[in-house]
């Protein structure tokens, strides 16, 4: 990530040369207030972040999800919004989809203008609670090292700044500004995926702040993760004594899986992997059951609709027709695919960066794991933009997590410099 530097002051040598000049080097000069506020904004986005970072909330652990929705909920009350502490209603139940599922935060600001604007993060984080106090925030250097801090707390507190740098330039332009936080992402999101769908599908532009990595690259498209579950019933009898009385359910497992192992289509993404199977109870037993798992991912959200009935056409052929196949499929995430209003988008937020003198980074090939990003861009055709937040390192590891404190001020004049061109029809 490269540090903030000023762009550089070119002194006019005549007074006129330096008029004809002004129109031209309009854009390549940062906004004043807007960056002059956000430095001024930095110290009580970290303090926030203090608060946030605090207060653990692993995806689990829902009294400590609702402690940091009550947070969240009373900062953007603070900053005039309407606001409301959701519960989930709909819940795609996944494999390992906890019985209870974390409140989400949702804010509506609402401006003078017609463009509709959101902005996601999650306040859930894959961490148990007690290992805070390995981990609490701390600063040192250019690096604010916490539990949770890069994924996605930093993510949280940036929204929460944005607004608050908006509500201090008194900039309502926008028609609607929408923030939602959830707390399922890092269970993929069983509880918030329609939500985080249904309210982004008249959006002109959503915003997802998951970190931007290393080097602040803004993502416009994530790879999705799929996975199948395989269960086959068949019968059990003596082994030794009376085989031809069963059904062998791992015969019938092998078989399935076999047909079923060639349906990867590298060239587009799409991968299927068979990775876990278990079947039997005792040597001389012939097994009644028999399940299997497959690993599925994809860069096509329709890649995902045909890999499921091509699953679900194999199993009808069978090797033992007194055996039942089950085949269940579920979407864990969709992939996030770019169109055409993100690499505006996107392509609009270099220009604000070199404003800053930087450059910034913007990424169409999917990489890695999914957000929630994937979900808000199943029904919208506006621009969909991951990566909006701060630099930082070590999601998911057990020690030195961090963001970069050099970040704060260009993420945060990026996504405000956005909100307010998108609203005035300046980024179209
Ligand atoms: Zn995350």
């Amino acid at each position: 990530m490269p540090r903030f530097r000023p762009a550089p002051f070119v002194a006019p040598l005549i007074a006129s040369l330096w008029l004809t000049c002004a129109a031209t080097m309009v854009r390549a000069e940062p906004v004043a207030d807007v960056h002059a506020l956000a430095q001024k904004e930095q110290q009580p986005l970290l303090d926030t972040l203090r608060d946030l970072v605090s207060i653990e909330s692993g995806s689990k652990d829902i009294e400590g999800l609702n402690q940091i929705a009550e947070r969240v909920a009373g900062q953007l009350k603070q900053l005039g919004g309407t606001v409301e502490i959701l519960q989930p209603t709909d819940i795609y139940r996944l494999d390992d989809t906890p019985e209870k599922i974390g409140p989400a935060v949702h804010a509506v600001f609402k401006g003078t203008g017609t463009k509709k604007i959101m902005l996601i993060a999650h306040m859930d984080t894959v961490y148990l609670k007690g290992m805070l106090k390995d981990q609490p925030f701390r600063i040192d250097g250019d690096k604010a090292y916490g539990l949770g801090i890069a994924d996605d707390k930093q993510g949280v507190a940036l929204i929460l700044h944005t607004v608050a740098l908006l509500q201090k330039l008194a900039f309502r332009d926008y028609g609607t500004l929408t923030v939602l936080t959830n707390g399922d992402e890092e269970i993929s999101s069983p509880g918030w995926r329609s939500t985080i769908t249904k309210f982004a599908s008249d959006q002109d532009a959503v915003f997802s702040f998951e970190g931007g990595g290393t080097d602040g690259t803004l993502r416009l498209a994530t790879s999705g993760i799929g996975s199948a579950y395989l269960t086959v019933q068949g019968k059990s009898s003596h082994a030794g004594a009376r085989p031809e009385g069963g059904v062998n359910a791992l015969y019938e497992l092998s078989h399935q899986v076999l047909q079923m192992k060639d349906l990867s289509k590298p060239e587009q993404g799409l991968k299927l992997n068979w990775t876990v199977s278990k079947s039997g109870t005792n040597r001389n037993v012939i097994p009644a059951d028999a399940t299997a798992q497959a690993d599925a991912r994809a860069l096509k959200v329709s890649d995902f609709d045909e890999l499921e009935k091509a699953l679900q056409d194999k199993i009808k052929n069978r090797l033992l027709q007194d055996s039942k196949v089950n085949l269940k499929f579920e979407v864990r995430r969709p992939p996030l695919e770019a169109n055409e209003a993100s690499r505006r988008v996107a392509a609009y937020g270099k220009t604000i960066y070199q404003e800053l003198g930087m450059s910034l980074k913007v990424d169409e090939k999917a990489t890695g794991g999914g957000t929630d990003a994937a979900f808000a861009a199943l029904k919208t055709s506006g621009a969909v933009v991951e990566g909006m937040g701060l630099s930082g390192f070590g999601a998911h590891s057990n020690d030195a997590e961090y963001v970069q404190v050099g970040s704060i001020v260009p993420r945060l004049y990026l996504a405000t410099r956005m909100i307010m061109d998108l609203s005035t029809g300046k980024l179209k």
